[in-house]
């Protein structure tokens, strides 16, 4: 099964897809948790991302195309992945299409008073990547492997409203893209994280 999960920032596609992932046994291939992963060992291309990410902007295409093609072909892969936060812009849907098929873009859909909502109390584990939010979670360290939460860089007020709207910009044709090929679902976003789980399972049940 090769999913897309689609969504604004703080739609809440990252913890949609580490669930699923989980449960499905598929590789979730989050973009920017790879990028935050190079920013934190201080590799060349994190150094080379971290100027766009902290001012809200997207990496450069043919970046985040080489890094997800040599992704896709790795092993974990091979029961099928769950794309999140990629792709971004018609350029990486153009060149995903080379890399490989998918069965269905799940377009998760959320006001912008929950994006910003969600994106305020949000806290990303710096060992394992995973995120939690302060409305539901009030430790200082993940639950899964001890490491310490931090905020994300990128999660700063005036960052956010940059990020949604490069969203608007770059990222939304999409929807038109993928539906144009009959491959676009669209959950209703606003609900509790357990919610919008249980609207995209039944959705990827008909596949
Ligand atoms: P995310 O964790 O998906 O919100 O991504 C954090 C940041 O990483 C984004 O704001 C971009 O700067 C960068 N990024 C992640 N994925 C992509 C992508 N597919 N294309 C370009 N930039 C990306």
């Amino acid at each position: 099964m090769k999913l897309i999960f689609l969504g604004a920032p703080g739609a809440g596609k990252g913890t949609a897809a580490e669930r699923f992932s989980e449960l499905y046994g598929l590789a979730h291939i989050s973009t920017g948790e790879m990028l935050r992963s190079e920013m934190k060992n201080g590799t060349d291309l994190g150094k080379m991302a971290k100027g766009y990410t902290d001012a809200g902007e997207l990496v450069p295409d043919a970046v985040i195309i080489a890094m997800v093609k040599k992704r896709i072909r790795a092993r974990d892969c091979e029961n099928g992945f769950i794309l999140d936060g990629f792709p971004r812009t018609v350029a990486q849907a153009d060149a995903l299409l080379e890399i490989s098929d998918i069965d269905m873009v799940i377009n998760i859909d959320a006001s912008i008073d929950n994006l910003i909502a969600r994106i305020s109390g949000r806290r990303m584990c710096c060992g394992c990547g995973a995120c939690f939010h302060t409305s539901r979670y009030h430790d200082e360290t993940c639950n899964k492997c001890g490491g310490k939460l931090y905020i994300r860089d990128d999660d700063k007020e005036e960052t956010v409203r940059t990020r949604i709207a490069v969203y608007h910009e770059k990222t939304q044709p999409l929807i038109d893209y993928y539906a144009g090929k009959g491959l676009l679902k669209t959950v209703d976003g606003n609900g509790t994280s357990e919610q919008v789980f249980v609207k995209i399972e039944e959705l990827v049940a008909k596949i």
